[in-house]
């Protein structure tokens, strides 16, 4: 087989640099797509091309995967104007003949409850009507999402959240982007894969806190709130009110199941258990212990 060229869009985004620089570290044959190609000039130094490639500007799209054989959409960060944004960038894809597209979606996409999966599930939808092979990656929370509060947690004694007893496995985005690469480089694909990719063991916001009181030595606890109060709490420091709206509702949706997988599909994929919860607070800790 020729050597294939593998596109990744959103390459100037933290997933996206991740999943770019491990092809490239296989010295595979990688074009890194952002819609401001100035933020890749430290990956165009180290070899790998770069091209323009907006989601609102399909000419750019077209342009840009140009002898491409497969490709990682990295979903959007835009949203309320992801449809449309992946819209553009499957049909380019189906224009351009490529043969394996690869998605990164979310847990559950086709039931989730949460209002972030719409946009998800409409994209999924699109690429099964545009005909081409295709995987959807239906990424977990990432386990950064939970490190970010854990600074302040520290600080106050106490974790905040609206989830209740519900379970998170989340995964990082290391560890999802081996999976999109894995996903992307297999030697055999099918019409249609789905991966449901999350961390191997599950924890509840509850055992979050009490992790962090066992591992740092200092009081933690947790706070369950209402949604409403949650939403309330986000937009007090500074999350736009829209989006703390959704945010609330996503963490709600724990209880409901939203948050967690057991089907270890990220662990067979990578060949090792994402990190623990004792795992992943022990990283956290340490530079602020
Ligand atoms: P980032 O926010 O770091 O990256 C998002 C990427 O999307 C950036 O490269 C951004 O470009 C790009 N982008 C946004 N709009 C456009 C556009 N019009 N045209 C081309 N590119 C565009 O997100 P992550 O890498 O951390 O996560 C990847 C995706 O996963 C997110 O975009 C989001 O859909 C989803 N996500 C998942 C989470 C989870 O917990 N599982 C949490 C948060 C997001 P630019 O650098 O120019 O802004």
């Amino acid at each position: 087989m020729n050597e294939l060229t593998y596109f990744v869009t959103g390459a100037s985004g933290q997933l996206g640099r991740i999943a770019v620089s491990l092809l490239a570290s296989r010295k595979l044959r990688v074009v890194a797509g952002a819609r401001n190609p100035q933020k890749l000039e430290d990956l165009a130094a180290l070899g790998v091309e770069v091209r323009l490639c907006d989601y609102d500007k399909p000419d750019t799209v077209f342009q840009a995967l140009e002898g491409v054989d497969r490709l990682l959409l990295v979903s959007s960060s835009e949203v309320g104007k992801r449809v449309a944004q992946h819209r553009t960038v499957i049909h380019a894809a189906h224009a351009r003949e490529i043969s394996l597209v690869v998605y990164t979606s979310i847990l559950q996409a086709a039931t989730s409850p949460l209002l972030l999966a719409s946009e998800h599930k409409a994209t999924e939808e699109i690429l099964a009507e545009a005909g081409m092979s295709h995987v959807l990656l239906r990424n977990a929370w990432y386990s950064e999402n939970f490190q970010m509060g854990v600074p302040t947690a520290l600080e106050h004694g106490a974790v905040y959240t609206a989830a209740g007893d519900g379970r998170f496995s989340p995964a990082t985005r290391q560890e999802l982007a081996e999976g999109a690469v894995a996903a992307l480089t297999a030697a055999a694909t099918q019409p249609e894969t789905i991966y449901e990719l999350a961390g191997s063991a599950s924890f509840s916001m509850p055992e979050l806190a009490a992790t962090l009181s066992l591992r740092s030595g200092r009081k933690v606890d947790c706070v369950n709130m209402a949604e409403g109060d949650y939403a309330a709490m986000l937009k007090n420091v500074g999350v736009p009110a829209g989006f703390a709206d959704i945010l609330a509702q996503s963490e709600v949706m724990a209880e409901q199941g939203a948050h967690s997988d057991e089907s270890r599909a990220l662990e067979r994929l990578i060949g090792r258990a994402p990190l623990s919860l004792s795992e992943l607070v022990d990283q956290w800790i340490t530079p602020i212990n």
